[in-house]
């Protein structure tokens, strides 16, 4: 092993200062003061362990293995060359500057420094032999170097790339060389996949034998030390083996640790919901089934079956329910309410805001209150803005149990209430919340006669569709149902893309669509610096319409609204008496006026792919052809960035949710995506979900074995690689 990479640890040469052997670097002692700045930085790194260094690897690499002889080198080449040095001075025109000439027999080479210490003179004096390494440029009077890395020049070149790491001002590029070198010479790693199992190697071909299996060890060793002959390209795209087994066993360690979480909470129990057997046309389940306006959708009917199944067992459902804007989730949520309140629970469901608390509230109170009614039971709604009196009711209604619906916004259900028996939970659009968040929701949510080994159900509502590669990793821990169908009758929306300086021409739209009796949403865009500067935007935005629009019913409707206001505004709206809404992106999602059929999103730059998906999603509900325009501005440079127009034009393309997830994902990265400041899940570091799939599908197979049939190697593979923060496993 050592062999083959030649002298592995051989001393890198690129910098200035002598380097030490590798002996001499000591570990990072976190807990111990005093520690040197680098010590220090190698901590806030998080490179505490052995395996953390190993890890830890190049940016790029740097080919010191050769020399070239300077006749040799051409202009804008980066080369070492071994030379002696024949003259050195100090001039001081155009600007002070050390000037060392060097010859190797077959030319001479200017080598210029702008900052020097006397170090550097005494070690290039005149008759020193050194290695330098740098860019060649042909000046008028020859080739030069400037700011080339030097040193003395002794001992054999070494056999392999030298590594460049990402690293920090206060540790230097040689300490964490050393530091690594001296990790990977010391750091244990036992094989830890099963015999035989090794990952499939993706989109590498077989050239020079290298399509054989590589283990961690081997791996990790040539990816901080490539010999020269690697195909440098292959080290970028990542599709070496070398690092085809690093992303495999990365992957493997979050499906693992994912699994495993999966596997600890089938061990919990739940409440049994089923509907009620000889309960018949009594129980709210089937008359609420009879009492809808509509058919269920085959893809609503499917869902309802999943989530049946789920809730009938003793095991608390973790179900994602997915669809996309307008596919008709609120109604199979409905139907999961009543097969708990038939069984004598409560049930409670959860949204971000509270207008949109406020529908699900509605529609729920529409279809059921009547029928809870006639059993003695209650409803409660909990929100931000309410009375303490209102609010001191209801949670006493929920406590004892006489609430048997509990509708609220996130926040105000977490923080405050203590449930009597809740059996189901529904979380609407809160699909970017890791597994952390959802650790602690569970816990929360955890009646007061629940012993520790029992948890209500929990279905999760997201219109945003997590791209199936995502549902593998990061979601790996929950099932995952979806509406891939839309109620019929829906008519598609066609979405314009128009520069802001037609925006006259948008307004005139406007005031033909109103004539003709539809409404029309125009969103301005929240601008996260500042909340004062959005709502002047807005503000003007209203006044600019009120004016251009005689005769119309224009609304405004933002944030720091009072919420009488917002729910005055918003009756309006849904009323019809209003034929313009103005608003920043509280509509973002949820808001159903069918008779809405242009939306126009001012700054449509400005958003994100998966929220301007969401906001056209508010039209098209109703019969009426729909439109939706974005406006967009290009500002003074007079384009678009490009991340932008991928926005933009994938709108315009697509309706697709899925399609329209995928290119977002693509657009933004998984953490992202993911939001993963809020997520506070670990990411993968090496794998990409875009590319990786196959390694992925590998991985995932592999888990469910290892647990079963290799749980100590399992256990070893998890901890090598989530090391102290494994937050997958507590979830
Ligand atoms: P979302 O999935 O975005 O939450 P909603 O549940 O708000 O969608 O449903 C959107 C609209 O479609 C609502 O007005 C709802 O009553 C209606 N709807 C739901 N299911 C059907 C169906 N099977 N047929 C017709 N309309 C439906
Ligand atoms: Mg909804």
């Amino acid at each position: 092993m050592q062999g083959r990479h030649g002298s592995l640890f051989a001393v890198p040469l690129s910098e200035e200062f002598p380097i030490a052997g590798t002996a001499g670097v000591p570990r990072p002692r976190p807990a111990k003061a005093p520690a040197s700045p680098a010590q220090q930085a190698l901590v806030k790194l998080g490179l505490t362990r052995d395996i953390d260094l190993a890890l830890h690897l190049p940016l790029r690499y740097e080919d010191e293995t050769r020399i070239t002889p300077i006749r040799g080198a051409r202009e804008g080449d980066t080369v070492q060359i071994e030379v002696t040095v024949t003259a050195s001075e100090v001039q001081l025109r155009p600007r002070r500057q050390l000037v060392v000439t060097v010859e190797d027999g077959t030319g001479s080479c200017e080598l210029r420094f702008f900052s020097f210490y006397p170090s550097h003179q005494k070690t290039m004096a005149v008759g020193a032999r050194l290695r330098v390494r740098g860019e060649v440029k042909g000046g008028f009077w020859g080739r030069q170097m400037v700011h080339p890395a030097f040193r003395k020049a002794e001992g054999e070149l070494p056999a392999a790339l030298t590594p460049v790491y990402p690293t920090v001002a206060q540790l230097p590029q040689a300490y964490l060389r050393r530091a690594v070198a001296t990790a990977l010479a010391r750091v244990q790693l036992p094989e830890t996949l099963p015999p035989g199992q090794e990952p499939p190697l993706a989109r590498f071909d077989s050239q020079n034998g290298l399509q054989r299996p590589w283990n961690l060890r081997e791996a990790l060793l040539f990816l901080h030390h490539p010999t020269p002959d690697v195909a440098l390209a292959t080290l970028q795209d990542h599709s070496h083996p070398a690092w085809q087994r690093l992303k495999a066993e990365e992957l493997l360690a979050q499906q693992l640790s994912q699994l495993t979480a999966k596997r600890e909470r089938a061990r919990l129990r739940a409440p049994v919901l089923r509907p009620q057997a000889g309960a018949g046309t009594g129980a709210l389940h089937e008359r609420l089934l009879a009492r809808l306006p509509f058919d269920l959708t085959g893809a609503q009917r499917r869902v309802c079956e999943e989530i049946a199944r789920d809730l009938g067992r003793p095991v608390p459902m973790h179900r994602l329910l997915q669809g996309d804007v307008g596919s008709g989730k609120t109604v199979v949520a409905a139907l999961a309410a009543t097969v708990c309140m038939d069984a004598g629970w409560q049930f409670n469901d959860t949204a971000p805001t509270e207008i949109l608390a406020e529908q699900h509230f509605a529609k729920l109170i529409g279809w059921l209150e009547p029928l809870l009614a006639e059993r003695g039971q209650q409803v409660a709604w909990l929100v931000g803005g309410q009375k303490k009196k209102e609010r001191a009711a209801m949670l006493e209604r929920i406590g004892s149990g006489v609430a048997a619906l509990v509708v609220g916004t996130h926040a105000v259900i977490q923080e405050q209430v203590r449930f009597k028996n809740l059996a189901l939970a529904v979380i609407d659009e809160q699909h970017r919340f890791g597994v952390a968040q959802r650790l602690a929701l569970r816990q929360k949510l955890r009646s007061d006669g629940m012993s520790d080994s029992m948890e209500p159900h929990m279905l999760m509502m997201s219109a945003t569709p997590i791209p199936r590669t995502l549902a593998m990793s990061y979601y790996a821990d929950l099932d995952v149902s979806t509406i891939d169908e839309l109620p019929p009758g829906r008519t598609p929306v066609v979405t314009k893309l128009i520069a802001d300086s037609r925006r006259h021409e948008v307004v005139e739209r406007i005031g033909a669509q109103v004539a003709a009796g539809r409404q029309v949403y125009w969103v301005c865009p929240l601008i996260e610096e500042s909340e004062a500067l959005d709502l002047s935007n807005a503000t003007a935005t209203h006044v600019e319409l009120a004016e251009a629009l005689p005769g119309v019913a224009v609304g405004l409707l933002h944030s720091r609204m009072p919420t009488a206001e917002k729910k005055a505004v918003m009756e309006a709206f849904k009323s019809g008496a209003m034929g313009v809404l103005v608003s920043t992106t509280v509509i973002e999602v949820g808001v159903d006026v069918p008779n809405a059929s242009l939306m126009v999103i001012e700054h449509a730059e400005r958003f994100g792919l998966s929220q301007l998906h969401q906001l056209r999603g508010r039209v098209g509900r109703g019969a009426a052809a729909s439109a939706c325009v974005l406006l967009y501005s290009t500002g003074d440079s007079g384009r678009l960035g490009e991340t932008a127009q991928g926005r933009l034009k994938a709108m315009a393309e697509t309706h697709d949710g899925f399609e329209i997830a995928r290119r977002d994902l693509d657009i933004r990265g998984p953490g992202e995506f993911l939001g993963a400041r809020q997520s506070g899940d670990a990411l993968l570091r090496f794998a990409d979900l875009a590319t990786d799939t196959l390694l992925l599908e590998w991985a995932r197979a592999l888990a469910p074995v290892m647990l079963d049939q290799y749980p100590q190697l399992a256990e070893r593979h998890v901890a090598r690689w989530l090391g102290g923060h494994a937050t997958y496993s507590r979830a």
